[in-house]
């Protein structure tokens, strides 16, 4: 082993960019279940999305062609940062004195710092070329409104962020963020909606949610022909843009005469998950590689995929989408305040949820004390300091690598970094100051909030 026969970063060359994105209902033996109408319970048609998404969106959700190409342009954007690297962590195996060997891609290379460009520029490039001159979105910790910020400035499209208002007082650099690329942020609830307006009336003080922040993104879309809204996860759209990352990944691994055993991605609604594995996936759905195991790991304190149930829920937490066939706590379900922002979410995308239901992939949960935990070994190791959603990622890693150790075996572990600490720092000071601890969340909080959808009627798939 040394550093001249195995390099440490792998590199795709720029001409080497994949050139369509990789859509896996086509080889799903079982699609995943069409989104519902609340009211009527009937299947959707795109019509019923069109206010919302420019049509090629809307293709692109219910396509099951199994290459969507790339628009040059995109492509051409996409240069600016991809390929993003690979890199195999020696320092970090070296510290676990594991025999397993880490691999890793990066995508705080991006200009926001994670994977969320990679979607934002090709929604970007789609409702320009619809001629759509304004998107309306809502943002949590502030990740999404500045990938998105970025992406929409690039075509002249202008943007209105709502951020939940909590965040927006907490995390001010990520609006500067926004502000840089032109993106227009307010606090949520904000006096731009009827909804913001009516809640401020009756609370001046409501500290927002994400729930308040979505409702008026999608009036302000919804009341104006010109603007659309976009969402930064969940949608099989979404999953399918963030395809990019694992199908440079494998080329990679070729190129590193390597094939990943184990392939894990931290989960919010599943893009970043997505994105690293199913490319990978797919020799597992054709039966080439039954042995591969496919981790989505997401923070114990929301645990919707370890100890959700598998049914029809709303997307939102007030109930403006359609229902989605997802694993979900039940959308009223309040996530503790963990630092992982993006990864409190109740439910989870269709694709996703429709391949755990069938055992193709695997689902795991981690206490944020222990991602923490993996996130400051990481930074000491390979010297990137990772996003806490990203941590959570590392944790499971450790957890492989520290388990290949015990039973004396090689195994080849990649995992997805999504995104740098960098903007984060407060959360690592917190740590530092031994801040940070862990929640509980009780199987009768979970059986309540989903007790709420079994009154409400929501279906069940067999
Ligand atoms: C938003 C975000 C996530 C979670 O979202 P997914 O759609 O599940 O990928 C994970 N990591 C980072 C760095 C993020 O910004």
């Amino acid at each position: 082993m040394n550093g001249k026969t195995h390099p440490k970063k792998i590199y795709l060359p720029e001409d080497r960019l994949p050139r369509a994105w990789y859509n896996i209902v086509a080889d799903m033996p079982n699609k995943p279940l069409p989104p519902l109408h609340p009211a009527t319970k009937k299947p959707l048609g795109p019509e019923d999305l069109a206010p919302l998404f420019p049509m090629e969106l809307i293709k692109q959700e219910v396509t099951d062609e199994r290459y969507v190409e790339i628009p040059e342009p995109v492509r051409e954007i996409y240069r600016i940062w991809r390929p993003s690297p690979l890199i195999r962590a020696y320092e970090l195996e070296k510290a676990l004195d594991t025999p397993a060997k880490i691999y890793y891609k990066y995508e705080g290379v991006s200009p926001s710092g994670s994977h969320k460009p990679n979607t934002a520029v090709a929604q970007a490039f789609y409702n320009a070329q619809e001629g759509v001159k304004r998107i309306t979105t809502e943002t949590g910790a502030g990740q999404w409104g500045s990938a998105l910020s970025y992406a929409t400035q690039l075509f002249d499209i202008e943007l209105q962020v709502f951020m939940v208002k909590v965040s927006y007082r907490q995390k001010p650099y990520r609006k500067t963020m926004m502000n840089i690329w032109k993106g227009k942020v307010v606090p949520s609830p904000s006096e731009l909606t009827e909804t913001g307006r009516k809640i401020l009336a009756e609370d001046p003080d409501n500290p927002g949610s994400l729930g308040i922040a979505i409702s008026e993104a999608i009036e302000m879309a919804v009341k104006d022909p010109h603007t659309k809204y976009s969402l930064g996860s969940v949608l099989n759209h979404v999953l399918l843009h963030q395809t990019v990352i694992g199908l440079e990944a494998k080329e990679q691994m070729e190129m590193a005469d390597a094939e990943p055993d184990v392939v894990i991605g931290c989960f919010g609604g599943g893009s970043n998950f997505a994105g690293i594995s199913f490319p990978f996936l797919k020799d597992k759905l054709e039966g080439k590689k039954p042995d591969l195991r496919v981790i989505a790991v997401e923070p114990d304190s929301c645990p919707k995929l370890t100890r959700g149930q598998f049914r029809y829920d709303f997307g939102d937490t007030i109930g403006l989408t359609p229902l989605i066939p997802m694993f979900t706590l039940g959308h009223t379900f309040m996530p503790p305040a963990i630092h992982a922002g993006g990864l409190r979410y109740h439910g989870a995308g269709a694709i996703v949820s429709q391949l755990l239901k069938d055992g193709f992939i695997e689902a795991s949960a981690v206490p944020q004390t222990e991602s923490f935990e993996a996130g400051l070994l990481f930074a000491r190791t390979e010297g990137i300091i990772p996003a806490p959603e990203s941590m959570h990622a590392v944790a499971q890693t450790l957890r492989e690598a520290r388990r290949a150790k015990e039973e004396g075996k090689s195994r080849t572990i990649l995992f997805n970094l999504s995104g740098h600490g960098l903007i984060d720092l407060g959360a690592y000071e917190q740590y530092l100051q031994g801040q940070i601890h862990d929640y509980k969340v009780t199987d009768e909080d979970i059986a309540r909030n989903i007790e709420v959808l079994d009154q409400m009627g929501f279906p069940v798939p067999e």
